[in-house]
């Protein structure tokens, strides 16, 4: 039996070669209220006033970054919906996640309704929201009503309301947000341990690179992961990694993966990309958290995504101001850095000299993101699924210019690296929104994603 399609849609995307089933197709999309509805040859679309061709340019769902700082309210200095969104599109990634760490803390059901009505207005891309832990557990189910995507705990500093030094406090907010249906999301590294480093390197008037990296050695993720897998044994917490860096604290994730626990984790691009040597050659500019690693550990995340102990990728997009980044001491300076518009064109490089197959990119940029966050009929490209899309150039060779980011935060870890492969047009929910590096939508096109319980 054929489906029966409306006579007139509102777009057919013709001349696509599109990445369906693990194969790339020469198709047409047809998309009717924001969802594809038939792809297929030419002859087979239904009619539409508005048709683009594409032009034989690669076409893939479009991406999810489930590790984004918007900042905006009192952070607008660095970043703001509109221009974080902006960044978001011309990269190619059509649904983010907004880490909680904000002015206000997104830790209450209030301060997300407020969040929520702020980016209603500018977002451009899809938005959902992770909430830090409150102060009183009994504030847990309001956040999780008030639609949060999931939890995060930022455990190198204290941020949200659990008392991070206390393994009691720590467990029952682990354990609460485990009778909620909503993941919980984890920085793994030990304040306490990274505190103590800190003070004695300060002591001894230590402000380099190479001070930072010792305060933020590697057993202080390691500890933190092993705590967070010890004090959730007990739990249904679906527990998520964020940014994972060394070998044995994959190791470890893996294992707890092998004995059937719900427990998935995240690489990003700077930690595959950038090393420890280089952070020390260039200061800074490239001070993150975790610190960028040896190669072993580089050698480890790369083998973790061949081998599926990685889950997903994700941008960690930070932006800051330049005079933040450029503090004298490495103790003030603000760490992370913009990703939102380097992500894509370094990984496509990377599928470019076979480091990363393309299945893998998919996988751990759109389908993996949609299931682990719930995000329905997103991270696919098939008939049904919402239409987020990302239309690239495959070929086309460019320079990393972070003078022409849409992100407030003009500069890049990556500035004039060669690359390949372009996003040269985004799909949200069927809207155009970004045409060859132009901003093309209005703001506020973009939806915010309430976590759907049904
Ligand atoms: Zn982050």
């Amino acid at each position: 039996m054929r489906a029966i399609f409306p006579l007139v849609v509102d777009l057919v995307l013709t001349n696509a070669k599109a990445y369906l089933r693990r194969e790339i197709i020469d198709c047409c999309i047809a998309i009717e209220n924001g969802e594809i509805i038939k792809i297929g040859k030419e002859t087979n679309m239904p009619k539409s006033d508005e048709r683009e061709d594409l032009g034989s340019l690669l076409v893939l769902p479009g991406l999810i970054d489930c590790h984004v700082h918007l900042r905006d309210e009192g952070k607008a200095y660095k970043e703001d919906f509109f221009s974080g969104t902006a960044a978001a599109a011309a990269g190619g990634i059509t649904t983010v996640l907004d880490m909680p760490n904000n002015d206000p803390v997104t830790m209450s059901a209030e301060t997300l309704q407020n969040r929520m009505r702020v980016a209603e207005k500018k977002t451009l891309v899809n938005v959902g929201f992770y909430s830090e832990f409150p102060r009183n557990s009994k504030e847990i189910r309001g956040i999780v009503d008030q639609g949060a995507v999931a939890f995060k705990i930022f455990m190198a500093n204290q941020i949200g309301g659990a008392n991070l030094d206390d393994d009691q406090d720590l467990k029952e907010a682990l354990k609460e947000v485990g009778d909620t249906d909503i993941p919980v999301a984890l920085h793994a590294e030990d304040k306490t341990m990274i505190t103590a480093k800190e003070q004695e390197l300060k002591q001894a008037k230590r402000e380099d690179a190479h001070a930072f990296l010792l305060a933020h050695s590697e057993q202080t993720e390691l500890k933190a992961i092993d705590r967070v897998l010890r004090l959730t044994e007990q739990t249904e917490t679906q527990v998520h990694f964020c940014h994972v860096t060394i070998k044995d604290g994959l190791e470890h994730i893996t294992e707890a993966k092998k004995a059937g626990r719900k427990v998935t984790c995240e690489a990003t691009p700077h930690h595959l990309l950038l090393s420890n040597a280089e952070f020390e050659r260039r200061g800074a500019l490239l001070a993150v958290m975790p610190p960028l690693r040896a190669d072993n550990h580089i050698e480890a995340l790369w083998e973790g995504i061949s081998e599926g102990q990685i889950d997903v990728l994700g941008s960690d997009h930070s932006p800051h101001t330049m005079e933040e980044k450029s503090a004298t001491s490495i103790w003030d300076v603000k760490v992370g850095f913009p990703g939102l518009e380097t992500t894509l064109p370094l990984l496509l490089t990377m599928v470019r000299k076979n480091r990363l197959p393309l299945e893998k990119l998919v996988e751990l940029l759109a389908e993996n993101p949609a299931k682990i966050f719930s995000l329905k009929g997103r991270g696919r490209l098939e008939q049904g699924s919402k239409a987020d899309l990302v239309a690239i150039e495959f070929n086309k060779k460019f320079k990393i210019d972070s003078s022409k980011f849409h992100s407030k935060a003009k500069f890049s870890p990556y500035e004039g690296w060669e690359v390949q492969g372009k996003p040269a047009k985004t799909f949200v929910n069927g809207l155009l929104v970004m045409d060859e590096g132009e901003i093309v939508a209005r703001a506020g096109s973009g939806k915010i994603l309430r976590r759907d319980h049904a």
